[in-house]
């Protein structure tokens, strides 16, 4: 009997936290998994050995993602090595705080060129491959900042905002081709991101979850597996929360 060809998930900043924890999802559902990373070339290798223990089929991919040339590099090393890619998932993302009297324009740039450039750039080099497959899934990671007016996160912000203009575009734009565009908000989700924030901060807004509880990261990853399903074949430019019920108590 021919054996069904895997798909081929690039998950972006996959080497820690919530993208590693989507990685590992995935690599259990026959997925074959790209790991993408920056910096933390260690911890990415260690989720693919993670991976590999458990069977699964994976590869370890170094890129920038606000980089155009290295994203461009980065999905031809995927396609000479392992294919087109089949399940985009954007996570890739940074911060860099500031109140903005005090925001550089380098301060600015840096966290819009991760987050929002590095978006597009991945899209624009998957959505061709997926757009004449006629099949794709896109799964851009946004944040609660983009509509809680978070102080001193104006960077941040305007880049998690733009995710969400950006998916709600292109599920228009790409939904006759078949290719799903969806983006996630996480909640509060202890990662070395939430590290940054400080604890008497981090406190007052987890006394604020309806839940009663801090996310984790396999509660992001749960639903970013369900939007790359078969089963989610039918929802796109969809924006879904996924944060204990954080964002009902903040009004936002
Ligand atoms: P994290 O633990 O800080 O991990 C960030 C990941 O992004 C790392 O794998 C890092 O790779 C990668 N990365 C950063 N800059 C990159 C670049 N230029 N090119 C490629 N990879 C890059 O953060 P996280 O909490 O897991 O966040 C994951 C996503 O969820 C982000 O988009 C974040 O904005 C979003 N989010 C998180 C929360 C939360 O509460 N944690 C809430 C809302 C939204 P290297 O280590 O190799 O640099």
């Amino acid at each position: 009997m021919e054996q069904k060809k895997r798909k081929i998930a690039l998950i972006t900043g996959a080497s820690r936290g919530i993208g590693k924890s989507i990685a590992l999802r995935l690599a259990k559902k026959q997925v074959k998994v790209i790991i993408n990373y920056n910096k933390s070339r260690e911890k990415a290798e260690a989720v693919a050995d993670e991976i590999r223990k458990d069977h699964g089929d994976v590869a370890v991919v170094a890129c920038d993602v606000g980089n155009f040339e290295q994203v461009q590099g980065m999905f031809r090393e995927i396609k000479e090595k392992a294919g087109e890619v089949d399940i985009l998932v954007n996570n890739a993302g940074t911060t860099k705080d500031a109140a903005l009297i005090r925001m550089t324009p380098d301060d600015w740039h840096q966290v819009l060129k991760t987050n929002l450039d590095g978006t597009f750039y991945c899209i624009k080099n998957a959505a061709f491959d997926m757009m004449k497959k006629k099949s794709g899934r896109i799964i851009n990671i946004s944040s609660l900042s983009s509509f809680y007016g978070a102080p001193g996160q104006a960077n941040y912000a305007a880049s998690k905002a733009a995710i969400v203009g950006l998916t709600r575009c292109l599920a228009s734009e790409f939904g006759p081709m078949n290719v799903t565009v969806n983006a996630v908000i996480p909640g509060l989700i202890p990662t070395d991101m939430t590290k940054k924030i400080p604890e008497n901060k981090m406190q007052s807004l987890a006394a604020k979850i309806p839940l009663k509880k801090l996310g984790n990261v396999d509660d992001v990853a749960s639903l970013v597996e369900f939007l790359a399903s078969e089963s989610a074949s039918y929802i796109t430019g969809q924006v879904i929360v996924v944060d204990g019920g954080l964002s009902c108590s903040l009004g936002a």
